[in-house]
């Protein structure tokens, strides 16, 4: 498919940069120990997923908030480098830019101070202001990693404007605004966040009553991922399916959900049907989890084709 002639995404959310060290435990309080060097590594869900949407080729512009400081630049430099329109990022001065400090034990378990930063600070005033990107966009996708009140106001005129609305849920606050349901047409939640959003125990068991919660809240089509259990779909027009994940050999799982929910937004933005977009999306995460990292373990199209076979 030609460039021009693919729908536009639009990602509306937050920009973090990665802070990692490994160490040998995590400290307990009042410890002091030492790590072994510190990477900075771009991240940040909306950012995450605006990097694999456009390394698989879809036609992508990133709007959130950056700080003035030097970390901005290793987001956004990230961004540009996977094809991404960052030229609407706002800057927000006095603030800094989004930020986790994660460190990694030796048996690969994280511990994770996340500082919202600038991300906390993109309003509505921010969306009103750059409406534009809204009104040329095609379908727009949300995480909630900035205020949710900003989601639920640019999902509104999203709607309003008669575009397609993606919601990954992540991570699930408390109290959710039960109004966002309406302007949304597909919600990705994995298990744990569609417990929180249904409150519901033992999802597993439960997952057509809990998907069909979120539709009678107004949602069209409720994608649960499930890990290595693969995907449901329960969906107003296509039904109910569980499809299997593929068998991997696991290394890294971190991202899986974002590049799910970024191959989604490619797909149906290349007007494919919503369950040939999920297997397509399934198949993606399934090549993230078999390698390091979050926006460096993102397949490029032709990767993607040659485990199509
Ligand atoms: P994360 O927060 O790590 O980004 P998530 O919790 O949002 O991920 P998961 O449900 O863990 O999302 O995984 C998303 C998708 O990734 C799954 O639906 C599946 O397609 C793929 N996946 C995850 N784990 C595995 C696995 N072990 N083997 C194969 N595919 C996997």
């Amino acid at each position: 498919m030609k460039y021009k002639d693919k729908k536009k995404v639009l990602v509306i959310g937050s920009l973090n940069v990665d802070m990692v060290t490994n160490v040998d435990h995590t400290p307990v309080a009042g410890e002091t120990i030492l790590g072994d060097k510190l990477d900075l590594i771009p991240g940040g869900k909306g950012a995450n997923q605006a990097c694999a949407a456009g390394r698989l080729g879809a036609d992508v512009t990133m709007f959130g908030a950056l700080g003035d400081d030097q970390y901005a630049m290793i987001s956004k430099k990230s961004l540009i480098d996977s094809g991404i329109n960052v030229s609407y990022l706002i800057k927000k001065k006095h603030t800094g830019t989004g930020v986790a400090l994660i460190t990694v034990d030796k048996e690969g378990d994280n511990s994770i101070v996340v500082i919202p930063g600038a991300n906390a600070k993109l309003s509505m005033e921010d969306i009103d202001r750059n409406i534009v990107l809204i009104e040329q966009s095609d379908i727009v996708v949300f995480q909630l990693e900035i205020p949710v009140e900003t989601v639920l106001y640019a999902a509104r005129k999203a709607k309003e404007l008669n575009k397609l609305v993606i919601l990954d849920p992540a991570p699930a606050p408390p109290e959710f605004p039960m109004e966002l349901y309406r302007y949304v047409d597909v919600i990705k939640p994995n298990e744990t966040e569609l417990g929180i959003l249904a409150k519901t125990e033992n999802v597993l068991e439960n997952l057509y009553e809990a998907t069909e919660l979120l539709k009678d809240y107004g949602v069209k089509h409720v994608i649960v991922t499930l890990g290595n259990k693969g995907v449901y779909v329960n969906s107003f027009s296509q039904g109910i399916e569980q499809i299997p994940s593929y068998e991997v050999q696991v290394v890294d799982t971190t991202a899986a959900g974002d590049s799910f929910t970024a191959s989604l937004a490619l797909m149906l933005a290349e007007g494919k049907e919503l369950m040939e977009a999920v297997r397509y999306a399934n198949l993606v995460a399934a090549i993230v989890v078999t390698r390091k990292g979050a926006q460096s373990s993102i397949p490029s199209v032709d990767e993607v084709r040659e485990y199509e076979g």
